[in-house]
């Protein structure tokens, strides 16, 4: 009988007490990171307040007492999927240089020129881009297995792809995006009757499944402490043994050294051959902490409940006016991804924010795989078992009123290649809304309601070189200037809705200014009174920036 209770799973993690206490925030963003699990908190702060020191070298008591804490962890892991050894453990940060190590130590001795590295289509770039740095150094190929309809791996279509030239078949167990679980037993027996190595990124399955190296017969497995409830900063290699003896070390400095003299080097063992210079001593002991979340009764628990989330938020989305999934058919796990027809993901996501939903928007650091879709991101809500489904009502509830509001509204285009396509709303206006609108909820309705202003730009009249470098979105300015009074007149667009917003505001200082004018102009200050800033996320923050930086330059060329 499942005995798992959400609220009291829920308080083992104290930044959803204080968040929903505070502000009541929904988070389901958790495929990017999961939220601290109290046992890891507390862990953590008692390591550093009563054993800590450096480990395997001190010779005294409480080097001995943090090295006992540290490398008890490692057997906790090895147990958790059933590797053989614990020499078989390697520390890292993370899955990425979990991926970087096999790379360049495993890949850089064993690949050569016309050798193939495998990937499939959904791999996270973490998954891509050091197998490509590889094939550059190597002249490897990289090869692709396509997906099914339902977003899986094709087994069919990876027979074709998989062939004796096939060296290192790298691969999702579940891919960050679609949710589900890929066929990756079938996959390495592919590749182990072609002789070639197989490495599975676990980032997204290791907090919802468990994991059994040796049955998987798998390579190297990977993931991060920081998706299964535990620290950031700290990873997992699995590597067999044999394999791992005849890498060379990764990097080089203390503790992965047996003796070191100005003659030569002889490395350390495993592990620690692997584990150059002083390693994250609390994040691997925090991680030690929310093992315990792992126990095979509580896992068995954890996925029911999930399960019944899942199938419950996949059914209530699909009800959600224009929501259209990536790919058909129910996700192994409760991650959705999908687009809302009409809108910008960017929107439904910053929208979702100004409620109090913490979403995910954009393309996931698989833009390969958005490329298949025709797609320049999607929004993306991730869920845990802290999740409740009072709080998928609420999404629900949100995307449901925003996907009617917006499709139901329609937004003048200008087909004419006017001067400017901005009506003319000045500074003191913008500062007088704003200053009305104390919360991000009220800002963020202000800035959805400024986008009206800007009349949309004919698709024809977009062009390339307009584009701004460095928005997520894509965001175009134009500039003309009257050789009379030399001001500038702007003509700007952009696919999300919240970019158009914020160029009304940008533009409402800079329209119809002289470049000196828009030079001298203190947009910071500007910024900081609309109280904007620290409501945007970093890559929003950072395509304004962009938007501002390119205005700055166009009115440099006619100075
Ligand atoms: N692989 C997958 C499937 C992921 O989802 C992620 C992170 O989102 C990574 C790799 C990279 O993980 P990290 O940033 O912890 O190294």
């Amino acid at each position: 009988m499942n005995t798992f209770s959400v609220a009291e799973f829920r308080r083992q993690f104290p930044i959803l007490q204080k968040l929903n206490k505070d502000s009541g925030l929904i988070y389901f963003d958790n495929a990017a990171t999961t939220q601290k699990y109290k046992a890891v908190i507390k862990t953590s702060q008692n390591f550093y307040q009563e054993s800590n020191a450096n480990v395997h070298r001190g010779s005294h008591f409480l080097s001995a007492k943090a090295t006992k804490s540290f490398e008890i962890v490692r057997l906790q892991v090895q147990t958790l999927i059933n590797a053989s050894s614990e020499k078989e453990i390697i520390w890292t940060k993370g899955t990425t240089e979990s991926i970087n190590l096999v790379a360049q130590c495993y890949g850089l001795s064993n690949l050569k020129s016309g050798d193939e590295i495998v990937l499939s289509q959904a791999e996270h770039h973490a998954n891509i881009v050091p197998w490509q740095n590889l094939a550059s150094q190597t002249g490897a190929v990289i090869k692709v297995i396509p997906l099914d309809k339902c977003g899986r791996i094709d087994l069919v279509q990876a027979e074709q792809v998989i062939t004796s030239k096939c060296k290192v078949l790298a691969v999702n167990h579940i891919s960050n995006v679609i949710g589900k679980l890929n066929p990756i037993k079938e996959l390495i027996a592919l590749a182990k009757n072609v002789g070639a190595k197989t490495l599975i990124d676990g980032a997204q399955s290791i907090a919802h499944s468990s994991i059994d190296v040796k049955a998987l017969d798998c390579d190297f497995y990977v993931f991060s402490a920081h998706k299964m409830y535990g620290p950031t900063g700290v990873g997992v290699l699995y590597g067999k043994e044999q394999l791992l003896e005849q890498m060379p070390p990764y990097q080089f400095g203390g503790e992965m050294i047996k003796k070191v003299s100005f003659t030569g080097t002889t490395y350390n063992s495993l592990p620690h051959k692997f584990e150059a210079g002083t390693p994250n001593i609390v994040g691997v002991v925090g991680l030690g902490a929310c093992l315990e979340l792992f126990s095979k009764s509580l896992l068995s628990d954890l996925q029911a409940y999930e399960l019944s989330l899942c199938e419950y938020t996949y059914l209530a989305l699909s009800k959600v006016l224009g929501l259209k999934f990536l790919v058909d058919q129910q996700p192994d796990i409760p991650l959705f991804s999908f687009t809302i027809e009409n809108v910008h993901h960017h929107d439904v996501a910053t929208f979702l924010d100004s409620k109090g939903i913490a979403v995910r928007s954009g393309h996931h650091c698989a833009m390969p795989l958005m490329e298949l879709f025709d797609l320049d991101g999607s929004v993306r809500v991730s869920l845990a078992p802290y999740n409740t489904f009072a709080e998928v009502d609420e999404l629900i509830k949100q995307l449901q009123q925003f996907s009617l509001g917006e499709n139901t509204e329609k937004l003048p285009v200008s087909t004419q290649p006017s001067a400017d396509n901005l009506t003319t709303i000045n500074q003191d206006e913008i500062l007088n809304l704003f200053s009305n609108a104390k919360s991000w909820d009220l800002k963020h309705r202000q800035i959805m309601l400024l986008a009206k202003e800007l009349p949309r730009i004919d698709k024809q009249l977009r062009s390339d070189n307009d584009l701004v470098n460095g928005c997520e979105s894509s965001a175009w300015l134009k500039v003309s200037i009257n050789e009379t009074s030399h001001q500038l007149s702007f003509v700007a667009d952009s696919d999300a809705k919240v970019i158009r917003g914020l160029m009304v505001i940008i533009l409402s200082v800079y329209q119809h200014k002289t470049a000196e004018q828009i030079i001298a102009f203190d947009i910071n200050a500007y910024f900081s009174q609309l109280g904007l800033m620290q409501h945007l996320s970093p890559s929003r923050g950072n395509g304004i920036k962009a938007i501002v930086e390119r205005i700055e330059q166009l009115a440099a060329t006619h100075l």
